[in-house]
């Protein structure tokens, strides 16, 4: 199986010969053909097995550039943030993709100079997200669709509450994906609580 196999266009495929991704990971082989389906996904997968290649991809795919932020990853770390924000570049380079990654400790007047001259992706830390949302100079109403990447890790981290506040200030016709290492029962609620009959993969 290679990447043709799966629909990546040209443009994406030729990035990621850029990147010598040569083929998809077994998570990659099994979330991509789903999420460019529109469906939402649950994946159970550690650090190191592509995972965030697996959403990034369909990302890419899907954004409209002459469009504003369509898609946002969560993340519990900054730098998650900073790392998953620089692979959906990489992917998306040749396809002028602008994504910004927002974390706490960094100039908040920057970012919001950054969000205004237009951004398709946002990566983010939940509370600092949740800061922007509240000052109002972050609007999350074009997102279709969201990604809570180390849900475990989230909600070990204390941000259950800022997590599903900023679910509940996207469109309700998103699509939601879930990723985790471990899939405790507080996991599985927020799953069954924000993603929609969705599919459950494991690597
Ligand atoms: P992740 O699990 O997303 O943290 O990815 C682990 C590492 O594997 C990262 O350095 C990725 O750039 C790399 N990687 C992801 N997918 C592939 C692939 N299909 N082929 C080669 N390397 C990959």
């Amino acid at each position: 199986i290679d990447f043709g196999e799966l629909k990546v266009g040209r443009r994406v495929g030729q990035a990621l010969t850029d990147m010598g991704f040569e083929e998809p990971t077994p998570i990659q082989a099994q979330a991509i053909p789903l999420l460019m389906e529109g469906k939402d996904v649950i994946g159970q997968a550690q650090t190191g097995t592509g995972k965030t290649a697996a959403f990034g991809i369909p990302i890419v795919e899907k954004v409209n550039t002459r469009a504003g932020v369509q898609s946002l990853v969560v993340t519990p770390t900054r730098e998650l943030a900073i790392q998953v924000a620089e692979e959906i570049s990489r992917i998306g380079r040749h396809r002028r993709i602008r994504t910004l990654p927002i974390y706490g400790g960094q100039s908040i007047d920057r970012q919001i100079r950054s969000l205004r001259q237009g951004v398709h992706v946002v990566i983010g830390t939940p509370g600092r997200l949740l800061d922007h949302l509240n000052r109002k100079t972050m609007n999350l109403s074009t997102v279709n669709m969201v990604v809570l990447d180390e849900a475990d890790e989230m909600l070990d981290m204390g941000f259950i509450d800022d997590v599903e506040s900023i679910i509940k200030a996207t469109p309700q016709e998103r699509q939601t994906l879930l990723f985790s290492a471990t899939m405790p029962r507080e996991v599985l609620s927020l799953a069954q609580r924000y993603l929609r009959d969705p599919e459950f993969i494991t690597v």
